[in-house]
Formats: C-alpha cells, structure tokens, sequence
C-alpha cells in the first residue's frame, strides 16, 4: 500500500472523517485487519482561520508547502490538502514536493461529469464560493457551470460554518436554513449541489436535501484510498 499524506485539522472535526473514511474504504477492499498508512499535519486551526481573514495567502502557502514537504520527507506517497478553501494555496503546496497532490475539485469535478451533470451550486466558505477554486477548473475541464447563492445566503453560509460546524456544533434550525439555500440553487436550474466545504458533510446530509449531493469530504477521500491500495488516480 502506498503512504498517504493529510494536511489536516482545518477543521479537525472534518479531517477526523477523512481518516475514518480511508481506512473503511481500505478496510472494505481488503478485508482482515488492513487500514491505511496515513500521516497527518494536523494544523492550529485559529492560527489559519486568523491568516485566512487578514487575506494572508502567501504566509498559509508557505505554512501549507512547508508542511507538504515535511510529509514527504517522512515518507507520505501522496499529498492531501483536507480543505476546500486552501486549495486556494495548491500550487505552492504542489510546487514544494515531488509527489502527487490529489485535489478535491477534480475528485469532485471527475463524479459531477460521472454523473452526467453540467450545472451545479456550490456552498462552502466565502473563499470558496467567491475565489476561483472551484469555476474554471469546472466549466473548462469538465464542462460544467457553478452557481453559487446570493450574498447575504452567502454570508449566513460562510458564518455557520466558523461558528458551528467547525467547532462541532450542528443545529437543526441552520439545517433548515441551508436546505432552503439549496432549494433556491435548484431554483436556478442546478442539478447537484456541491458541499464544498469539508464539514457541511457533516451537517447536510443526503435526506435532508432537496437536490443531489456531490460530497467533497467522502469524494476526496475516496481518491486517497484508490491512490494507497495502487490504483490510478484521476488528475495525478
Ligand atoms: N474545511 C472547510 C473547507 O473545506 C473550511 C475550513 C477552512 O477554512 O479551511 O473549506
């Protein structure tokens, strides 16, 4: 099996399913009492989320490329950044290290076109929804348009997710909400709503919601599973 690399804790109770997901998803391919080689970066969250508000890219590039490469050197195979909004810092994490960097939006893009989708929304933090991490990769390689929701959706989406979903907090009346934020991007003509940020996962789940999910935690980590038990990874 080949060693996987987190850059995790961003928040830690998402990269918590990233390690529960990889090692089932190895488990359930080999049976017995197999599980993932993994090593974590687990990052001081508050440190981040201080930098990513005073718009600090370049110092997280640093600290996110720094980290990739001591990964490397402690023998990681592959890099995980287990964030939707520090892809904003991918190629300087990618540029730092020799080994592959499996990003979530072409896992995510690779099932949206698996599915047969050409318009979705996406929800994550202000950074993801407003940078482009997600829109040109989407419309120029895979073909399909991202909608996002109103500013001030926007604004209660990004909020929910600093003040409760990444401190563990999950309250049905911001459930609610967010249900009503995607029935208005299924309004819009989107197929498949994009939870691109890894803790909403955790919130919405795919009952709850009025249009299909593409779910970046469980997509990403379904990539670096494929990737330890040897098998091609799109995008690497
Ligand atoms: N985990 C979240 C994401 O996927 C937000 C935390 C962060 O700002 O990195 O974007």
């Amino acid at each position: 099996m080949r060693t996987i690399g987190i850059l995790g804790g961003m928040s830690w109770e998402s990269t918590l399913e990233y390690y529960r997901l990889i090692n089932q998803a190895v488990a359930e391919s080999l049976g017995g009492l197999h599980s993932a080689p993994i090593l974590l970066h687990s990052f001081e969250f508050q440190e981040i989320a201080d930098m990513q508000r005073k718009d600090d890219w370049s110092g997280l590039g640093t600290r996110l490329a720094e980290a990739g490469s001591g990964l490397e050197r402690a023998g990681a195979e592959c890099l995980l950044i287990a964030t939707n909004t520090m892809h904003v810092v991918a190629p300087a994490v990618r540029e730092a290290s020799s080994v592959p960097l499996l990003d979530i939006v072409e896992a995510t893009g690779e099932e949206a076109v698996r599915r047969g989708y050409s318009r979705v929304g996406l929800l994550g933090t202000r950074f993801t929804m407003e940078r482009d991490i997600y829109h040109t990769v989407f419309s120029e390689r895979f073909g399909v348009t991202v909608d996002i929701p109103p500013d001030e959706e926007r604004e209660f989406v990004h909020r929910v997710i600093f003040e409760e979903l990444c401190r563990g907090e999950f309250r049905p009346e911001s459930l609610a909400r967010y249900v009503e934020i995607i029935g208005g991007l299924a309004g819009g003509g989107a197929e498949a709503v994009v939870l691109g940020c890894t803790e909403i996962p955790l919130l919405v789940r795919p009952q709850d919601s009025p249009l299909p999910l593409l779910d970046t935690t469980a997509l990403h980590a379904r990539a670096a599973a494929t990737f330890c038990l040897g098998e091609e990874v799109a995008g690497t």
